[in-house]
Formats: structure tokens, sequence, C-alpha cells
């Protein structure tokens, strides 16, 4: 058996085997392109194409596929096999052209009125910049995706353009300060990403899981996730075979897997990777959830990535860990020793400190969506509202410049563990606040209201371009200064001061801080409806088309997007619901009931003194409920209907989706429920939360 380094990377054409493979002047100038973002000549390409295609049929490949994030959310590839007719025989080829561009039939993408099916043509455009890799005897390239017209239709553009920008005005700001080898500045993100896992028998035998995602019936089992003995508990045999399938596969994928435990819900787990640059750790993300799929099908599981499956217990979200470095190692969000002198680190942690603040409505989106609409703001997942943690320490040196004190740190102190044979460590100098959506966590932030299904693409490039904008004011105040030092000093101080409402170390679940929050003035947007609507805000729209992200046309089109998304999202729920409460509920439940009145009657008829009060309670207190069920099915089956005469207007749809159609859903679901508790198991049509949670 081989052992991990010998295998990890093995599927990926990676920089080891770039250099082997490529002739020594296209490995250099590939390698400029990778690490300077430098254009990419034709003749590199071709031979890049050359060394990829010998390698990929070395390995048993057959086909190509340009691999891309369209704005469905999920990843898209159409593959072309490397076939090519010489005389009555064939050779396996690629050229550079193939390799650099592809052409996807493109008219079954959203892309939010932009593109006009009679011009469908979108094109796939090669990024170097994340490594090509081997799956089902498929050759996967990573790319852009943009339409004929030149708009851009994906996720990956944007993100690249993000970091690309907050490169250049980091990389001018470090030379104000002397730092003149810095020439990069890149982004880094390590994603902990949540996921369920339960048995396929029972995902099949659930339509709203198949449908949607999430149950949409359920009552709770007799025991949930409050003895908290899952959280980082034993894990299962059968949970512990994936897990290391999972490790494996991606290791030979070059993902950096590291950390894997229990989560706090029962069937829920968790995988967190070392982070990477924020493209790769994208690439990596998608690729991650959907081997996790992949390989729970080997295992007779299903991986279930939606943010709340089950009512109840915790749904699952995703912690984005993010920071920024340069090309000469230097991580720009470490305070080092001394954060009181180190006027760097203050003015990029004041940059994004502003950025919080002034753009807390476009973080708030960027993790909007039906299934994060269940967790923000409920108790588990960070509230709806955005605020910052930076800890006692940062925190006291922020309110010292604030008040223009002297400030001491405190350090890092020693954690006495009292006991001879443990050893005795350093502790951080201060503790996590679990609470917080934006937390400082030592030399990094981590930005925790991701929904699990999200791509981090989005929030990801929305950071770095707020950030970029705030670098790049901080510059034109910064460039000419006399005295640096103390033109940074002030700047510092006066952004701190004006922004230090996002700033918040208490308790993020306590109705005192949606309050205190609300007299701070910040956004508490409690659904996407109510969110996405800020989305064109001018000052959003004059952010990224400043900045070159994307343009006016292409923010709009996003904005469209996901109403329309979301829409659909929530009518395929309630037509789930109708045609579960019609099909199978009523019916088992009626069935029931019919059974019980058999019993009540043929007891009668055996003897008048028999009691048949079990029967006929049950009996009364079901044709109750299933009465109002049947009454409540019908009023969903409106409510759907009536959204149609907001067709054409997305947020007014939407809206009404929110409002309407998922209020009358939670109304079914809790007769649903009931009915449930009382229903024998013989009868009801579907397998119960019990089953599901704690079968596997
Ligand atoms: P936890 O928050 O669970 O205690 P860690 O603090 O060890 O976990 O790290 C969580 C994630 O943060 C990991 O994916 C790790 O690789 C990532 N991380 C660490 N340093 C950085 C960094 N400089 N930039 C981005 N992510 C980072
Ligand atoms: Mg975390």
């Amino acid at each position: 058996m081989k052992s991990v380094p010998e295998y990890f990377g093995s599927m990926v054409f990676n920089d080891q085997k770039m250099k082997a493979r490529l002739p020594h002047a296209t490995y250099k100038a590939l390698k400029k392109t990778v690490q300077n973002g430098e254009p990419l000549d034709i003749s590199v390409a071709t031979a890049v194409a050359n060394a990829m295609k010998d390698w990929a049929v070395e390995m048993g490949c057959t086909h190509y596929t340009h691999w891309f994030q369209p704005m469905t959310g999920v990843t898209a590839e159409k593959h072309d096999s490397f076939i090519a007719p010489d005389g009555d025989q064939v050779i396996m080829e690629f050229s550079g052209k193939e390799l650099i561009k592809g052409e996807p039939d493109a008219s079954s993408f959203p892309s939010g009125g932009i593109r006009a099916t009679f011009e469908a043509r979108g094109y796939t455009t090669w990024d170097p910049t994340s490594p090509a890799f081997i799956r089902d005897k498929t050759l996967y390239i990573p790319t852009a995706f943009c339409s004929y017209t030149g708009e851009v239709l994906d996720k990956k553009t944007p993100l690249l353009r993000s970091m690309e920008r907050l490169s250049n005005v980091a990389v001018k700001v470090l030379h104000l300060f002397g730092k003149e080898d810095v020439t990069r500045v890149t982004t880094t993100v390590g994603p902990e990403q949540e996921y369920f896992l339960i048995d396929k028998k029972m995902y099949d035998a659930r339509p709203d899981l198949i449908f949607t995602g999430r149950t949409l019936f359920g009552a709770p089992a007799p025991k949930g996730q409050e003895l908290e003995d899952h959280y980082f508990g034993s894990i299962k045999t059968r949970v512990a075979a994936f897990m290391n399938d999972l490790d494996e596969e991606l290791w030979k994928l070059g993902v950096l897997a590291k950390t894997k435990h229990n989560e706090v819900a029962p069937s829920q787990h968790e995988l967190a990777p070392i982070f990477s640059t924020s493209n790769i750790a994208t690439d990596h993300n998608e690729l991650t959830m959907e081997v996790m799929k992949k390989t729970a099908e080997k295992h007779g599981l299903v991986c279930l990535l939606h943010e709340k499956p089950f009512a109840g217990v915790n749904g699952s979200g995703k912690h984005n860990n993010w920071s920024i470095g340069t090309n000469t190692g230097e991580n720009l969000l470490d305070p080092g020793k001394n954060p009181e002198d180190n006027l760097q680190f203050q003015l990029f942690l004041a940059a994004v400190v502003k950025a919080v603040d002034e753009y807390q409505d476009l973080l708030r989106i960027t993790v909007a969506s039906a299934g994060n609409d269940h967790r923000l703001g409920a108790n588990e997942a960070p509230p709806a509202i955005i605020s910052m943690y930076l800890g006692d320490d940062l925190g006291a040196l922020v309110d010292a410049i604030i008040d223009g004190r002297e400030y001491k740190s405190v350090g890092k102190s020693d954690m006495l563990t009292g006991v001879d044979v443990l050893p005795d460590f350093k502790k951080d100098t201060s503790d996590r606040n679990r609470t917080s959506p934006f937390a400082f966590t030592g030399n990094k932030f981590e930005f925790r209201a991701l929904g699990s299904s999200l791509n981090i693409g989005c929030p990801n490039y929305m950071l770095n371009t707020m950030v970029a904008e705030e670098l790049s004011q901080f510059y034109d105040v910064l460039k000419s200064a006399d005295d640096l030092d103390e033109t940074v000093k002030e700047l510092v101080r006066k952004v701190f001061t004006e922004h230090k409402r996002i700033i918040f170390n208490g308790d993020n679940y306590s109705a005192e801080w949606v309050e205190e929050a609300a007299r701070r003035g910040l956004c508490n947007f409690r659904s996407l409806p109510e969110a996405m609507a800020h989305y064109i805000d001018q000052k959003n729209i004059d952010l990224f088309v400043k900045n070159g992200i994307v343009s006016e046309a292409e923010i709009k089109a996003r904005y469209e997007i996901e109403l329309e998304h979301y829409v659909k999202q929530l009518h395929i729920e309630a037509l789930t619901m109708i045609d579960m409460a019609q099909k199978n509920i009523t019916p088992a439940v009626s069935a029931f009931v019919g059974k019980l009145t058999e019993t009540a009657l043929s007891k009668k008829a055996l003897s008048e003194s028999v009691s048949v009060y079990a029967e006929t309670s049950l009996i009364e207190e079901l044709s109750e409920l299933l009465e109002s069920f049947v009454k409540k099915t019908a009023d969903l089956e409106s409510a759907v209907e009536g959204a149609k005469k907001f067709d054409g207007d997305n947020l007014a749809q939407a809206t009404y989706y929110r409002e309407v159609v998922f209020t009358e859903m939670g109304s079914l679901r809790e007769l649903g429920d009931a009915m449930e508790r009382k229903t024998s198991a013989q009868y009801w049509p579907y397998p119960s939360y019990g089953e599901i949670l704690f079968g596997v």
C-alpha cells in the first residue's frame, strides 16, 4: 500500500509533473502566469496541452472537460474525447486552442436576462492558476465562463478579478511602508465544511429529501442533540470508513483535507482543509462537496449538504477562514508581538473593519439562500446581523486608539495544566466568540455565516473587493503624506472611531443584541428577499464597477438570478409538500382511521361492554387534524397559484413566496407532524426522524 505522501496529488497535473514534463522555457512561462498573473502565450498553451494530454492518457483518460462554475451554484462539465481520426485508426489529440477555449452550448445556464437565447454562445477559458486533475477517466480543466459578448456568467471570474485588484492596491500600500520586495499579495481561504450523512434507504423513501434536499415534514425524535453527545463524539465504524475513503480521494486530488469530526446534530459531521489561495480553495471546496456525495454513494449513504435538512436540530454551515499574505511570506493580518506599534497591521485591520461596516449588507446578501434562511438568526448559526469580533486584546487596542490612550498588549500567558505529566503551554491572547458572524482568530478572520452548500467564490470576491476598495481609499490619503507614520495613525484612529459600531464582542444570539444593533443602525435582513433587495443599491453597484469586478448589467443579472432561483426552490418545496400530503399522508392517516373504526366496530360487535375508548378518542383526534390538514393543503395550493400574479417581477414574487407560501408551508407541516405523532408507524408512509438521524 502506498503512503499518503506517495499518492498525494497523484491525480493532479501539479507543479512537480509540469516541471518534469514541460520544456524548461514553457514551464517558466507558465509559472510566471500562475505566480505573477502575467498573460499567457498560445505557444505555451500548446506545449502544456500536449503534456497534459500525454499524462492523462497514460493515466487511462479518454476524455477531457472544461469544468466551470455557472450561476446555478453547482459546477458544470461537458466531456469531449481526445480522439482524432487518422486513416481508419484514431490518435489521441489535444490542442492548445482546446485547452484555452471551450464552447459549451450555454443557452440553458442562467444569465439573468443578459444573454438572449438566440445568441446563446458561451465560452469557457482555461484558468492556469488552478491545476487540472483527473476524475473518472476524464481530465478536468478548471475554467472561467463568459458569454459571446464577454459578460461574466460564472462565479470564478469575479473572484480572480477581485484577487488581482486586491493584490494591486495592497502592493502599492506596502511599498509606502518600504516593502519594495513585495510584488504580489494573495488572499487565502480555509473553508470548514459541515454535512449530514444518512442511510441511502432512508433517503430513497423521502421525496422531500430527493426533490428539495431537506425534510418538509417530520416530527422530532424523542432524542435530538440535547445531550451534546454527538459533538466531537467517537466516530461510528461506517462513518469512519466513509471518512477514510473521502480523505484518500481528496488527497489524490491534491485537496489538503486535514480535520474531521462529528458535529453537534446527530448524523452531522465536518471536514476542514488546510488553507490555500482563494481560487484554489474555492475549486477544492466545490470538488470536496462533489467527492463527498460520490463517496457516500459507495458506502450506501447519502451526503446532505442542505443548510437545514432537519427541523429541530442544527443545520449545516461553512466557516470561511480568510486572510491576506504577501509573496514574501508575510501574513498581513498577523498582529505580531506588539500590535500597538505595528502600523501596517493596524492599517490592514482598519481596512477590514471599514469594509465590513460599509458593506455589511453585501456580506449578508452573499450568504443569503433559501436554505440559509432557516439558520441565520435562528439561534444556532450566527445571526442575520453582521458584526465583527476582535477579541479582548485587539478590542482593547482599538478602544485605546480611539481614545488616544497608551496601550500595552497583555501578551500570551502560560496555561498551567496543574498536572505534572501534562505539558504547560502558551494560551492564545483571547478566547473564542462562537456567536460572532465575523471573528478575528489570531491572524485571519472567520466569516461564519455561510451556508453549507454555498459556492465560496461569492463571499470571497465580495470580501476581497470591499477590502481592496478601502485600501485604495487609504492609498490615496497616504501616497503624498509627508509623515507616513503620523498620517497612518490619524487615518486608523478616524476609521476606528467612525466604524466602531460594527465591533461587538458580546453574545450575538441574545435578544438584547438585536435591539442594540438596531440602535447602532446595523442591517438586520431576516430573509433572502429582504437582503437581496439591497444588492443593487447604488453604493454596491459603484463598488463593483469602480473596482472592475463586474459591470452594472452583470450585477443586475446576478440579482435577478438569485431571486429567480429562490422562487424556484420555494416553488418546488411547496409542490413537493402538496404531493406528499395528497398522495401519501392523507391516504395513510385515512386508512389508519379506517382501521381503528373497523377495530372499534368489531370490538363492539363482540361485546357492548368492551371499551373502545382508545380507538374512538384517536379517531376523533385524527379526523379533526386530517380535516384541517386537507384544508391547509388546499390553502397551500391556492397560495402557490397566487404567485403567478407576480410573474415578471422577481423581487415581488420572492417576497410573496417568503411571506405567503413559506408561511402556509409551516402551518401545513405543523398539522402533518401532529398527525405523525399519533399515527401507527406501520401506516406512516415515511421513515421517521429517529430512523433517519440515528440509523447510520
Ligand atoms: P478552528 O477554527 O476549527 O479552531 P483552525 O483555527 O485550526 O480551526 O483553522 C481553521 C481553518 O482556518 C483551517 O482550514 C485553516 O487552514 C484555516 N487557516 C489557518 N490560517 C489561515 C490563513 N492564513 N488564511 C486562511 N485560512 C487559514
Ligand atoms: Mg471554525
